[in-house]
Formats: C-alpha cells, structure tokens, sequence
C-alpha cells in the first residue's frame, strides 16, 4: 500500500479525498489501480493512448520518479507518492539561494528625492538598514504594473502603495460585484457597480497620495501587452485564467520584464518569481495549460477570503525585495502554500531547455492567440448546447407547478449549493452522479433538468440523451432565472 497525495484541483475525482492508500509494488502500478478506483481520475491523468499528461508529475518522497525509474520504480509500504504539477527540476530547497538583485538602476534610484513629508512616513523604513533612504528612493522611482486589481490585486497594490512605490499600473476592465468583497480588500460596498479600477485608484490614493497609479480599463491581450508592459520595471501577475496567465508571461520574457506570479485556489497558493534572463519562465514550469475545465475558476470552485491575501502579500514582498536588490528572491523557486494543512513547501524549478518561448531553440517570438491555445476557442466551438425545443423557461416551470402538475425536475448541482438555495419541489442528483444514477430516473416520463446558471444541466441533459432518454427539458438560466423573476426570497450566489 503507497499513500497517494491528491492535489486539490483533483479531488473532485477521487471521491474527495486528498490522501489515499493504493496497492502496488511500482508507481506505475500504484497509478493504475489508481486509476481503476476512479475512472474520473484516470482522464485527468493519462493521455489517451496511456501516457502520463504532461501537466503532471508523480514523486516518491521528495524524488521526481522520472529522475528514478519512472513507472518502474519500486513503491514500499507506506511510502508517499504525490501527484503534483508537472515541474521541470528536483524538489527540495534551492541552495544557494538566488543573489539579491534590483530591477532599478543607480541613476534613477538618485532622480528620485524625497520630500520632508514623504520622510516622515516612511521613517520606519528609513530606519531599516536594508531598506534606508537609498532603498526608499529606488521604491519611489519604481514603476510596478498589476495585472488584475481583484483577490491577488488588492492586498499586494495596498502594500506597495503604502511602502511608497512610486508608480503603480493596474490593469483591469471589471466592475465590483457584491460576491468580490468577501476577498478582494481594496474595493468597499459602496464601489459595487463601479469599475475595478476606479475603485482602486481611489483606495490607493487615500493611503498614500505620493503614489502615481495609471489605470488600464482594458482587457490585457496580445493586441495592448506590450504597449503596457514595456514602461514598467516589473509586472505582478494577479490574473485568475490561463489564456491571461500564459499571456503575462509571454510578454514578460519577450520583453525582459520579472513576473512575480502568484495563483490561488481554494486552500491552496503557489507563488514564484519567473524572469527568463535569471531563471525559468513559466512554460518552463508549466509547457501547457490544463484542459479547459479541469481547473474551476474561484467562481465555480470557490476560494477561502484571505488566500489570496496571504498570496498577494507573498507577491508584494517579493516586488519589493526586486525594487531594494535586497534578500533572496524566489527565482527558480516554486513555494506551495496549503492554508488548512498550514504548511509551506518550497519546489526547485529549472529552466527547460526545451522552452518555446525562453529555451535554445525559440518556437514562439511573439505574442500569440491565447484563448485558441489555452484550448478555449474550441472548447466554445463545441458547447454544451441543447435544442431550443429541449429549453423551458423559470415562468414556463412555476405555470405548470400551479396547475398541479406532476413534474420531475432533478438539481444537478451539489449539496453545498442546494443547501444555499432550491427551488421546492426539486430533487438532487449531482451532475457527477447523473448517469450512474440514471436507473432512479425514469427514461419514458419527462425530467427537467436545473442547475445554477443552465450550463452544468444543459451538460447533464446531454449525458442523460445519451443513455437513451428523449423527454428532457433545460431550465433556462437555472436557480439564478428563478430567483429573478419567479422568487426573490431565493437567494442568489
Ligand atoms: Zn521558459
């Protein structure tokens, strides 16, 4: 028996487990009875053709198993197999640890004068050796650019307005929604409505109106990086997609930019320093994104408030540690922050030879089309849609409930979420369960199909055709639709 981590983006397909005792006397046969266990697992894992994916790693202890026998090497009893992403390098503490080093040079660092005033507040820098009055000028002449004024955004902007970064870019073209406030620090209830960035520009004035903060009320793509990014000195990645993620690093190396890169999710963070000149980018660490779907958003898998809080102070002390030229950055390092578990783990990152975009032999020199390769363009191409006929409206269903009728409507959503809100009269199968389940339902009587928004119950209503059943109907806009325009008692989430 090997106990086999299970990273938290695959724990919707073990059963919710994190850890689990498998048989096997190698990790190739460890992973298969994995994989014969959890069938939803195994897609995740492997290729079609039985490969390991290329986005996942398996390691013995703290021993990547490529570097041993790969499949073939021998698990003993009890010993610990994490399934982690896939990394290129050993795990384990980097030592030495990477030099200090200052993205501001010395003629503008002494461009830069303080103010009586500016003296005053940040006396207890100034007072700090590795910071003092040069430290402190080389912050106010840096130009520091967030991509995101959201979870990762908000705490790290606060911190960098207040230590007296001189320039801060804030790339954002959202508004302030009510669900944001739980996490995203930096906007109040009374900015709901207005726009990420104009909320944020207020906040950051008010802590320090020393701060020049330039705002960017557009979406960051291939057609607008690198007019934003070439001015600054450094960019923080506070995005929460991958066609933006693999965007911000793209731009970073093409134009020789450090990017601290921070991602949460859940309880869990990652954060690291990628700057190609000095270490590896991060393609190197991650060569292609997951399929799309495999990794919720934090709107669909949720995340704890002050994750991202942790995370993005993280970021700003290291953006600060590149400003002053002090200390060890996280170059070549990849910290994993588990905030249930509380515990840090730091993993050896390597730049890949192989790199498309930072390695020998370049495939990539400019910016490409990143929703087309985060797999997102043909994702849409190929929607989960149903008929128009197979659609009913939130006011079709509550008619045909006041008349008496006797309807089945199965919720495909999870218990978390049924616990928040149902429409009466509903019964639960998640969408996971549908078809195994699909003996309780029955085929030849109509079911209505709901979920939140209409998306997941389109997805089981094509499943379900599938197994053969024909009656099936989508409610429209899901419990949202309802809550709406049916029952405003209904809370929405
Ligand atoms: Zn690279």
């Amino acid at each position: 028996m090997a106990r086999v981590l299970i990273p938290t983006a695959l724990v919707q397909f073990s059963g919710g487990s994190d850890e689990l005792d498998v048989a096997g006397a190698t990790v190739k046969a460890v992973l298969d009875n994995l994989a014969a266990q959890y069938p939803e697992l195994k897609k995740h894992l492997f290729s079609d053709s039985g490969e390991l994916r290329h986005f996942v790693n398996v390691y013995k202890g703290s021993e990547d198993t490529r570097a041993l026998q790969g499949g073939d090497t021998p698990v003993e009893e009890d010993e610990e197999l994490s399934i982690v992403p896939s990394i290129a390098g050993g795990v384990g503490a980097v030592r030495p640890l990477p030099e200090p080093v200052s993205v501001i040079p010395e003629y503008r660092r002494d461009e830069a004068e303080l103010s009586n005033e500016e003296i005053l507040r940040y006396s207890r820098h100034l007072i700090l050796p590795e910071v003092n009055i040069e430290g402190q000028r080389r912050l106010k002449a840096a130009k520091v650019l967030c991509i995101g004024a959201g979870g990762l955004g908000s705490p790290l902007a606060l911190y960098l307005a207040a230590a007296g970064v001189g320039t801060i870019g804030i790339v954002d073209f959202d508004t302030v929604d009510l669900t944001n406030l739980q996490r995203q620090i930096i906007h109040g209830t009374k900015d709901v409505g207005r726009l990420k960035m104009e909320s944020a520009r207020e906040t950051l004035r008010d802590i320090n109106p020393h701060v020049n903060i330039i705002g960017f009320d557009e979406q960051f793509s291939s057609e607008n990086a690198m007019r934003i990014v070439k001015d600054f000195d450094l960019v923080i990645d506070g995005t929460d997609n991958f066609p933006t993620r693999y965007l911000t690093n793209d731009v970073c190396v093409l134009l020789n930019k450090p990017n601290v890169y921070g991602s949460i999710f859940r309880f869990e963070g990652q954060a690291s320093v990628f700057w190609a000149e000095k270490g590896p980018c991060y393609r190197c660490l991650y060569p292609e994104p997951p399929p799309p779907g495999l990794v919720p958003s934090c709107a669909e898998g949720g995340v704890l408030g002050v994750l991202p809080g942790i995370v993005g102070c993280i970021q700003a002390n290291e953006a600060i540690k590149l400003i002053l030229g002090v200390g060890n950055p996280l170059i070549g390092r990849l910290l994993l922050f588990n905030a249930l578990k509380m515990q840090f783990r730091e993993l050896k990152l390597q730049k890949d030879p192989n790199c498309p975009i930072c390695g020998t032999n370049r495939t990539i020199t400019e910016l490409i089309d990143y929703e087309e390769f985060c797999g997102i363009r043909g994702e849409e191409a190929a929607p989960q849609t149903v008929e128009e006929s197979e659609e009913i409206t939130v006011r079709e269903l509550k008619a045909r409930m006041d008349r008496g009728e006797k309807l089945t409507v199965i919720d495909v959503r999870e218990p978390y979420e049924y616990a928040i809100a149902r429409i009466p009269g509903t019964r639960l199968i998640p969408l996971g369960q549908i078809v195994e389940r699909s003996g309780e339902l029955d085929a030849g009587s109509e079911i209505i199909l709901h979920c939140r928004s209409g998306k997941r119950s389109a997805d089981a209503l094509n499943r379900l055709k599938a197994k053969g059943f024909n009656r099936l109907k989508n409610l429209t806009g899901g419990i949202t639709a309802w809550s709406d325009e049916i029952d405003s008692g209904v809370p929405k989430y």
